[in-house]
């Protein structure tokens, strides 16, 4: 039986940030995720690092701040994934809100914000927001603002790169193992059931601490406790469309109120495409149950298309869709203005029951402060001397041009054309480097992985071998990041990894 300081239940980016943050504290840590990292809602997000300038409407001055803070420490510890980008929001004629309160919220973000990295926001007259976007409707049109944020491309390799300082800080991560029961004794939770989801193996686990962070998952998690605590997340979910981009589209980033419901929503180019997103409902079911509704995609699309009429886009344009469920805190306000703090909640003080904690809420961009807060209280709860947090110091990273400098030099030496380096670079930042060594010993990984896909053979193999990718989809969908796979992808992983089988 091992036994570890601290058990965490959930590998999406709260429960990573967790369990890297707690590792490097000196805690022996043990993390599980019944899928794969990154795969529940953190891959479902709209992919933004933002301050959350809507929350200023609910007053919440101190999340703003956090987020703001998290954003430009983000930005520069992580560049190849976190980038600044500027925002367009639109004003109409009759939709509120008017523009002079967009003018004062903004105000009042530049004033938190005060980062260089990120553009100040500033007030666009007509013609200049349709120099910008020439597609833009003009019906209504009054002017509109530019404000900067941040975007994360890929929260999947966030969390494969918490992964991995969590390893390397002496932890251990485990995906497709799912927690089947919490173990209770004497009134204390002590540890759990396991069961590899691909294997079928079973085991148990002692901890000192069980942090549940799974997320919407978080009432199921504790409803397996014989006497299970109120409900905790009262979550929405929200689903984003996945669309080609066209030459009558957004050409940069946008914020606008939707026509239908006044609730606002983006259209950001991502990755070559268009995401855009999304909608804010109720969610009461079970998360593993959810799908999108066909109104939700008729209702994204109709207000695309209002927007940029030219677009025309269509149900069969939909590339993918994702869907995820917001872990709020289960509360009685409408969808929009529940908070979206977080809080770690200690079950000795909840209901009696000593050894779990359980995490709720928390935003992409505030992983790291909310897992810097768990593992300050998990230290309380353990009754061990405070360690700092090592997190926030986390040196800079080079910027991004460097990055892809030296992946292209690195590149050429292996014989891999320079037009892999960009991609390299801001998938794997400083570990390029680890992906194109493995072509110096084996040439053959130097090929695409298929014709006229991006990614090289060597990546599959450093997949497998570095970043605990355990299914083709592991690889493809959240390793590589080729969303969605291009054909014959698949049957080139099998042919680099031939136990995968059917994969
Ligand atoms: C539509 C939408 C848009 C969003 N946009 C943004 C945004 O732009 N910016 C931002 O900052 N935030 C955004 N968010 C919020 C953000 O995505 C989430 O708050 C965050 O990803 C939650 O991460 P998590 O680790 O808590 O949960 P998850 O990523 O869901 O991770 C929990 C994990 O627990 C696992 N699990 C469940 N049960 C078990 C079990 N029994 N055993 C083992 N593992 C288990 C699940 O498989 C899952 O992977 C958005 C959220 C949604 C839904």
């Amino acid at each position: 039986l091992s036994r570890y300081d601290l058990l965490i239940i959930g590998g999406g980016i709260n429960g990573l940030g967790i369990a890297a943050d707690a590792s490097a504290r000196g805690l022996s840590v043990l993390l599980v995720e019944k899928d794969d990292f990154g795969g529940g809602t953190t891959s479902a997000s709209s992919r933004l690092i933002h301050g959350g300038l809507r929350y200023l409407q609910y007053g919440e001055i101190g999340l703003v701040r956090e987020s703001l803070r998290e954003r430009g420490l983000l930005a520069r510890q992580r560049p190849h994934l976190v980038r600044p980008i500027e925002l367009l929001i639109p004003t109409f004629r009759g939709v509120p809100p008017p523009g002079w309160i967009i003018g004062i919220g903004l105000s009042l973000y530049d004033l938190l914000a005060r980062d260089p990295l990120f553009a100040r926001s500033r007030p666009f007259s007509m013609g200049e927001v349709l120099r910008r976007e020439p597609g833009l409707t003009r019906e209504d049109l009054r002017g509109g603002y530019l404000y900067g944020d941040g975007q994360i491309s890929f929260p999947e390799r966030l969390c494969v790169e918490l992964m991995r300082e969590t390893l390397a800080a002496g932890g251990e991560a485990l995906n497709h193992t799912r927690v089947a029961a919490l173990r209770k004794q004497n009134g204390r939770v002590t540890g759990a059931d396991l069961r590899d989801e691909l294997t079928g193996r079973e085991w148990q686990v002692e901890a000192e601490l069980t942090i549940n962070a799974a997320g919407p998952w978080v009432d199921a998690v504790n409803r397996l406790l014989p006497a299970p605590p109120p409900r905790l997340i009262g979550g929405t979910w929200g689903t984003h469309l996945v669309l080609p981009p066209r030459p009558e589209g957004p050409r940069g980033p946008l914020y606008a109120a939707a026509r239908k419901d006044r609730r606002p929503f983006f259209l950001l180019p991502w990755d070559g495409r268009l995401l855009v997103g999304t909608t804010d409902v109720p969610f009461e079911g079970d998360p593993d149950r959810l799908a999108v509704q066909e109104w939700e995609v008729e209702y994204l699309l109709s207000e695309t298309n209002r927007l940029f009429p030219g677009c025309r886009y269509s149900v069969t344009d939909v590339q993918f869709t994702t869907i995820g469920i917001r872990p709020l805190p289960a509360s009685a306000k409408t969808a929009g203005a529940i908070t979206r703090r977080h809080f770690v909640v200690d079950h000795s003080r909840l209901h009696g029951s000593g050894g779990l904690a359980s995490v709720v809420g928390g935003k992409l961009t505030t992983y790291r402060s909310l897992a810097e807060e768990a593992v300050d209280r998990a230290l309380r709860i353990l009754g061990r001397p405070p360690v700092p947090c090592p997190t926030r110091l986390m040196e800079s990273s080079p910027a991004v041009h460097e990055l892809e400098r030296e992946a292209a030099s690195l590149a050429r030496r292996v014989g891999v054309p320079d037009e892999a380096a960009p991609r390299l670079a801001r998938l794997y930042g400083r570990r390029a480097a680890e992906v194109l060594e493995r072509i110096g010993d084996r040439p053959e990984l130097g090929r695409p992985l298929a014709p006229s896909c991006p990614a090289l053979l060597a990546e599959v193999a450093h997949a497998i071998e570095q970043e605990r990718a355990r299914t083709v989809e592991d690889i493809l969908c959240r390793r590589l990041m080729l969303l969605p796979p291009p054909e014959g992808a698949a049957e080139a992983v099998h042919r680099v990894w031939p136990e995968s089988g059917a994969g």
